[in-house]
């Protein structure tokens, strides 16, 4: 970078806010991602601050990539040198939080987890609920449209999101900050910048939609011998619980096994069946609850749905079937080196995919290693494959057999630089040439998160 350019942005964000050289190496760059090659890091502390940054940059065609928690993916923070990272970790606080009208005006850079404990004291929650929760920035969940346990429920963030404050390549502010549900005042500019992995703006602030907090939790976990009867299960319980289903997370035979072997976690139902799905429901009596909960789980054992079922009956027992399902280190440690998979696919269409996909994997990888998580109900599966690194005949394997059935080649992680050569496969060429429209309306000299979804110049 030009030596000017870092002397100007110091006078932007002060000795403070300018991170450099052997430090810019030494910080987090993102799970299985290499040193940050970036020149320096800025990390502003308003949004007129990022403006200033941005309309120095914009002039001098200056690349920047945003950073957040680094709790992506799919290497959509990933820098090259000569790089500009305009981190958002000071600009954290939760400006204001409304209990009559259920918002939270919040920076880009508060951690997921900082919000729902804060509003835990207020009787309210937010409902978006990842892996990550512990570092991942608000902002970065915007700008990724993050999705995680709770979608069945509540939907992806771009649901929770009610208004946006964003800068734009030139500096400009774009203040949509809305407060309410319903505002049909034309287009929803919010939604351009939501899941836009940081290539049309640089999201500042967020006003959140919030919802109370839930009284009562039942959570079970149960087996089932095949993926036929876990599409019942979902309808039965869906039905059965009367809208109070939070969660149904799949887990198979293989990925339990993983994380329930020798010295991991205990296993509360025997390792033989197919598969196994963790249920929740949330709702607002306990005792009320936990009867229909376990009158539901009951009617799905006697309609021979599930082979067997454990309900947790403490707060102890409900993290154990959590960590279960939520533990990525064994699956990561035996698959090693692991790719991981984000696809989404109608739930009909999943069993038959999953079979096409062990076929061809297995043809071009023999002795290959698969397991399978995801959030059914969502449409998501999340597939860990061990393969001994053969990446590009994995990648197949899992995302050609997309094309003919209309599926996703990611359902939540979004695209970055690794889904990047597939985007294709889920996007037509009108579909990907208005994208590029977008990009080029909005960053016309190409400096925001560059090459990452698609190449300015061919949208694939
Ligand atoms: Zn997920």
């Amino acid at each position: 970078m030009n030596p000017l350019l870092i002397e100007r942005l110091r006078a932007i964000v002060g000795d403070g806010g300018l991170v450099q050289g052997r430090d810019v190496q030494d910080r987090f760059p993102g799970y299985f991602m290499p040193a940050i090659a970036a020149d320096a890091v800025v990390r502003p502390t308003s949004t007129e601050q990022v403006s200033q940054i941005l309309k120095l940059c914009n002039a001098e065609r200056q690349r920047v990539v945003v950073h957040g928690g680094m709790s992506g993916w799919v290497r959509a923070t990933s820098t090259e040198p000569g790089d500009l990272v305009i981190s958002l970790e000071r600009m954290n606080c939760i400006e204001s939080v409304d209990v009559v009208n259920r918002t939270a005006v919040v920076q880009a850079g508060v951690i997921l987890e900082t919000l729902q404990n804060q509003l835990l004291e207020k009787d309210l929650s937010f409902p978006l609920d990842l892996g990550g929760r512990g570092s991942c920035h608000l902002g970065g969940n915007a700008a990724t449209n993050a999705g995680g346990m709770r979608v069945i429920r509540y939907g992806m963030m771009r649901e929770q999101v009610l208004g946006i404050e964003a800068v734009l390549a030139d500096g400009t502010v774009v203040s949509s900050l809305n407060r309410l549900i319903k505002n049909n005042t034309g287009y929803d500019l919010k939604q351009l910048f939501i899941g836009s992995e940081g290539t049309l703006g640089v999201i500042t602030k967020l006003v959140l939609r919030l919802r109370e907090q839930p009284k009562s939790c039942s959570t079970a976990l149960v087996s089932t011998d095949s993926f036929e009867k876990i599409v019942q299960l979902l309808r039965h319980m869906d039905g059965a619980l009367g809208g109070l289903l939070s969660a149904f997370e799949l887990m198979d035979q293989r990925f339990y096994e993983v994380n329930t072997a020798t010295g991991r976690h205990e296993a509360p139902l025997a390792r033989q069946s197919a598969y196994y799905v963790v249920i929740e429901a949330l709702g607002a009596d306990q005792a009320r609850d936990d009867e229909l909960f376990e009158h539901a789980l009951t009617q799905a054992l006697e309609k021979l749905l599930v082979v067997d079922a454990t309900i947790a009956h403490s707060e102890r027992e409900r993290q154990a079937i959590w960590a279960i399902r939520e533990d990525l280190a064994p699956i990561v440690r035996d698959f090693a080196p692991l790719s991981a998979f984000d696809v989404s696919l109608s739930i009909g269409d999943m069993e038959q995919y999953l079979r096409d996909v062990r076929t061809k994997l297995l043809e071009t990888c023999p002795g290959a290693q698969l397991a399978i998580i995801g959030h059914v109900g969502d449409n998501n599966l999340h597939i860990a494959i061990g393969a001994g690194g053969k990446r590009e005949f994995v990648e197949s394997a899992v995302y050609e057999p997309l094309r003919a059935i209309g599926g996703s080649v990611s359902a939540e992680h979004g695209i970055g630089l690794e889904k990047k050569p597939w985007l294709a496969v889920s996007r037509n060429p009108i579909e990907r040439s208005l994208m590029l429209a977008l990009k080029k309306l909005l960053d016309p000299n190409g400096i925001l998160n560059p090459g990452k979804i698609f190449d300015i110049g061919s949208a694939g």
